[in-house]
């Protein structure tokens, strides 16, 4: 697979991506996609189930796709509506991480510009192929939470507006993903929930069958 390194350029944008974000791994990354094996890997204690709401498959319908990310400093392991970072993994050298063990959507952004935003080498389609493993990704919620995916959707969305009216109130500067929230929150409001799996088969393969060069 393809990977984008400038090590020089990084260090002298000093990290701003890992800074408003951890980044999301792929299916890809991981030797096993069954609950014990991924179990363990997020007990290791820097990866979060992360997600983020999608539509346009069905035209007055959104879902919401769980996925895998670098987790961020302060994030719970579940950290559905994330208010971003920094990443946990971020150090004043750079990455905990070897760039065998970074997230691949994290390798798959190409350095272009001290600041960002860099430009993205992967189709949303690279994404989207984790709805393959919703399933055991609902699953591990279950254990961690003892709740279902949608209740801890509405739970997070409903602290995180709570907290960024707090802070629009004390004119206190929101980060990027918290702005970006009021964007997740109009699909959210305007349209019916389906699960994943419904989703999945409302979808055409394309959508979520994308695998890395190489792989
Ligand atoms: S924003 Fe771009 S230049 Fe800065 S650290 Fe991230 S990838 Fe490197
Ligand atoms: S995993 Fe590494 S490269 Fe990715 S956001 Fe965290 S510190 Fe940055």
């Amino acid at each position: 697979m393809e990977k984008y390194i400038d090590t020089d350029l990084c260090k002298e944008c000093g990290g701003v991506c890992c800074q408003q974000n951890g980044c999301i791994f792929l299916p890809q990354d991981f030797e096993k996609m069954t609950f014990n094996y991924l179990k363990n890997e997020i007990d290791k204690g820097y990866i979060s189930i992360a997600g983020q709401p999608f539509n346009g498959f069905y035209e007055n319908g959104w879902s919401f796709l769980l996925y895998l990310r670098a987790r961020n400093c302060d994030a719970p392991i579940v950290d559905l509506i994330t208010s971003g970072g920094p990443c946990s993994l971020l150090t004043e050298t750079g990455c905990k991480l070897d760039e065998e063990h970074r997230p691949t959507l994290g390798l798959l952004v190409k350095p272009t510009k001290i600041g960002g935003p860099c430009e993205k080498m992967f189709p949303q389609e690279a994404l989207m192929s984790w709805i393959n493993y919703n399933d055991v990704l609902c699953q591990l919620i279950k254990h961690y939470t003892k709740k279902d995916v949608v209740d801890i959707i509405i739970e997070q969305t409903k602290e995180k507006s709570r907290s960024i009216n707090n802070k629009r109130a004390l004119r206190i500067e929101l980060k990027a993903m918290e702005e970006h929230l009021y964007y997740y929150l109009s699909i959210m409001n305007n349209n019916p929930y389906y699960t994943s799996q419904e989703a999945k088969r409302m979808l055409s393969p394309k959508y979520y069958s994308w695998k890395p060069k190489n792989n």
